[in-house]
C-alpha cells in the first residue's frame, strides 16, 4: 500500500510527504481505510507502530470540510498522560499544517485561561487528558454534543491509571452517532468490556 492509495486529503498527503514518510505502517494501512468510511476502529498496537498517524490522518481528512464552532469541538482525542497528549498535538500540527484546522491541548498543570480562550473561539480538535477535559465540562465551558470523531489512545494505560470511569462519563457526553477510534496495546477484560459497550461493529486491527 502507498499513502496515495488511501484516499487521504491532498493537504495531508503533502504534509506526510514533507515529513519524509515513504509508505504506511501496517497499523496505518489497516486502520485508515475503515476509518475513512466512517467505521469504528479497534486498533491493538504498541507505541512506535505509527498508531498516532493511523487515527490523526483520517481524522484530519474527515474534518477538512466544515468549520469549528465556539465551545463545540468536532473531534476529541483522549490520552492517559500530559506527555502523550502533547505528542499527539505535535503530530497533529505536523499533519494538519496545510489545512485550516485548529486544535486545543487540554492538560493539567497549566492555567485554564489560555485553554478557555481557545475553546471559546472554537476548535476542530481537542486533545486532552480525561480529568482536565471533565474539569472544563463541569465549569460549563465545553459542549460535546457536536463530536463526530472520538479517539481513545493507549486505553490500557488509562486502565492502569484508573481513568476508565472518566472515559465512560466522557463517552456518555458525546452523541451516539459519533465515530470511535480506540487504541490499546493489550486487551484486558475491562478494556474488552468498554469496547463492547461503546464501539459499534468495529474493524479490529491487531499488530
Ligand atoms: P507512534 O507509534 O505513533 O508513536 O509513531 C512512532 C514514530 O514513527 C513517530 O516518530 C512517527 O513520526 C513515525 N512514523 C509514523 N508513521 C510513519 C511512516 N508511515 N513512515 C515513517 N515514519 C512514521
Amino acid at each position: 500500500t502507498k499513502f496515495t492509495d488511501l484516499n487521504l486529503n491532498p493537504k495531508v498527503l503533502k504534509a506526510i510527504e514533507e515529513a519524509g514518510y515513504d509508505s504506511p505502517t501496517p497499523i496505518q494501512a489497516g486502520a485508515i481505510p475503515p476509518a475513512l468510511t466512517g467505521r469504528d476502529v479497534l486498533g491493538i498496537a504498541q507505541t512506535g507502530t505509527g498508531k498516532t498517524a493511523s487515527f490523526t490522518l483520517p481524522m484530519i481528512t474527515m474534518l477538512a470540510r466544515g468549520r469549528a464552532r465556539a465551545r463545540m469541538p468536532r473531534s476529541l482525542v483522549l490520552c492517559p498522560t500530559r506527555e502523550l497528549a502533547a505528542q499527539v498535538a505535535e503530530n497533529f500540527d505536523t499533519y494538519a499544517k496545510y489545512t485550516k484546522l485548529t486544535k486545543a491541548l487540554l492538560i493539567g498543570g497549566v492555567s485554564f485561561k489560555e485553554q478557555d480562550k481557545l475553546i471559546d473561539k472554537g476548535v476542530d480538535v481537542l486533545i486532552a487528558t480525561p480529568g482536565r477535559l471533565l474539569d472544563h465540562h463541569e465549569r460549563g465551558k465545553l459542549i460535546l454534543t457536536d463530536v463526530k470523531v472520538m479517539v481513545i489512545d493507549e486505553a490500557d494505560r488509562m486502565l492502569d491509571m484508573g481513568f476508565i470511569p472518566d472515559i465512560e462519563r466522557i463517552f456518555g457526553l458525546t452523541p451516539f452517532t459519533r465515530q470511535t477510534l480506540f487504541f490499546s496495546a493489550t486487551m484486558a477484560p475491562e478494556i474488552e468490556r468498554i469496547t463492547n459497550t461503546f464501539l459499534s461493529n468495529p474493524e479490529r486491527i491487531e499488530m
